[in-house]
């Protein structure tokens, strides 16, 4: 409420770590145009976005939980049952095993079907006009139509993200629900098509140089800093040689999540180690003999804090 703007959690997380301090946390409400037409606009509950994710607070990533105070629009999302309709019988071309991964999806807090990695161009949210008073038909088609059909919408079924950080949370919660079942789950990546979810996170030290279309990850420190940019350096090496990750000043200077970003490595000091994940490649750097990624856009790189120092 207090940015005007409608925002993933993951969006959200990152407009509160971007306050100055001390900061203070936001109130939501229901974005669904219904709802919003109501006297008493619904709030919506944000979960932990006021947390830096940690190895240790992964069991709670953030998320948005409906507040049973309010109540919602009855044509509201929050309203509408599952897509697949409460039904734990197969659905139709299912294997077993794609039936006991759907059901065992459930207890997620939330779940991406499609990815859109930020350097892949997104589709523009389009929502449904406003209906006027009297006008009742004319808006109940169109929400039949799949508000106005444009992708992404909130009334897509398929739930959609272009958020790195949310990603991640994704893929550690998925993993850690879904045990055995966790290599069944796939994801839709833009340029990329259907692939399991755990294919498309590869470790540093499998990663090949000049290769892209993976979430790479890996552990290791940030060199002391001079300028606004920053040199990370794995504790893999990849194609036998060191590597390291670096976001120039320029970058640093500019992107508006770079308080964020900031604020994240400011906890080197208290924190054994780092580990990053980004979307880029590993170049081979001739003068140092070392292999380097560049991150120009910081939208392609998340941070989770490893344990504390002792
Ligand atoms: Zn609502």
């Amino acid at each position: 409420m207090e940015l005007g703007e409608e925002l993933t959690i993951g969006g959200a997380r990152q407009a509160y770590f971007n306050q100055n301090q001390p900061r203070s946390r936001f109130l939501f409400q229901c974005s669904s145009p219904e709802c919003r037409a109501l006297k008493v606009v619904p709030k919506i509950t944000a979960v932990n976005y006021y947390i830096h994710p940690t190895e240790k607070a992964r069991v709670k990533s953030p998320h948005y939980k409906d507040n049973e105070h309010y109540d919602h629009h009855a044509e509201c999302e929050w309203m509408l049952p599952d897509e697949d309709e409460g039904s734990d019988a197969p659905l139709p071309g299912e294997t077993e095993l794609q039936t006991r991964t759907r059901l065992a999806k459930r207890q997620l807090t939330s779940v991406i079907d499609i990815f859109v990695p930020p350097t892949q161009p997104e589709q523009p949210v389009v929502r449904p006009p406003r209906a006027a008073p009297g006008d009742e038909d004319e808006a109940g088609a169109i929400r039949r139509r799949g508000g106005g059909g444009a992708e992404g919408t909130r009334s897509d079924r398929k739930h959609r993200s272009g958020d790195l950080r949310e990603l991640v949370d994704y893929y550690h919660d998925t993993r850690e629900a879904l045990k055995d079942l966790f290599p069944e789950v796939t994801i839709n990546v833009t340029g990329r098509g259907e692939i399991p979810l755990r294919s498309y996170f590869k470790k540093v030290a499998w990663a090949r140089p000049d290769t892209a279309g993976y979430v790479y990850n890996g552990g290791g420190r940030i060199e002391p800093r001079e300028g606004a940019g920053f040199v990370f350096n794995f504790y893999d090496k990849v194609a036998d040689k060191d590597a390291s990750l670096q976001v120039s000043d320029e970058v640093m200077t500019q992107h508006r999540s770079r308080r964020y970003v900031n604020e994240l490595l400011d906890q080197a000091r208290l924190v054994r180690y780092f580990t990053f994940y980004f979307l880029g490649t590993f170049t081979y750097h001739e003068a140092s003999d070392t292999m380097v990624a560049q991150v120009t856009d910081l939208r392609c790189l998340a941070i989770d804090l490893g344990p504390l120092r002792s």
